[in-house]
């Protein structure tokens, strides 16, 4: 949480050239057959933040505990994240099934400041810019 009060979750858009599968120097990250979602190898993951580095969003998460890379892996194919953010009756969460072959999902993958960033000015309006 960058901001106390402001957390937003940082969501893999499945990237069409999948950046962080290119770039893992141990080959950890994989698609998911089932969905667009990339899978990470805990055994082989060594930790290198590389990922992290290749996503437009920075996205890929470290674990504190291990330093083991950590993205949404859509649940499977029925996210749970979309399940309760609907039951909660917020509906700010939706599924958008999309062709494989778009490359627009991209430009969705965003960096944890400028997410923030915007929720911020959302909840506080001017009075944002003093927390940013
Ligand atoms: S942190 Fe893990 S998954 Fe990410 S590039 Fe390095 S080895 Fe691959
Ligand atoms: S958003 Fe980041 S983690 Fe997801 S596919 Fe693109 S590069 Fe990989
Ligand atoms: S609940 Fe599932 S789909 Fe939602 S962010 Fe977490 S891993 Fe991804």
């Amino acid at each position: 949480m960058l901001i106390p009060g402001v957390e937003i979750p940082q969501l893999c858009t499945q990237c069409h050239d999948y950046p962080c599968i290119e770039v893992c120097p141990v080959e950890a990250l994989t698609i998911d057959t089932k969905t667009p979602a990339v899978l990470v190898d805990r055994e082989k993951c060594t930790s290198c933040g590389l990922c992290v580095e290749a996503c437009p969003g920075q996205i890929p998460y470290l674990h504190p505990e291990d330093r083991k890379a950590v993205i949404c892996d859509l649940c499977g194919g029925d996210p749970k994240c979309v399940k309760a953010c609907q039951d909660a009756r917020f509906n700010v969460l939706t599924i958008i099934r999309q062709m494989w072959s778009t490359n627009t999902r991209k430009l969705f993958a965003r960096t944890p400041e400028d997410l923030t960033a915007d929720v911020a000015v959302n909840l506080f309006g001017e009075k944002a810019e003093e927390l940013i």
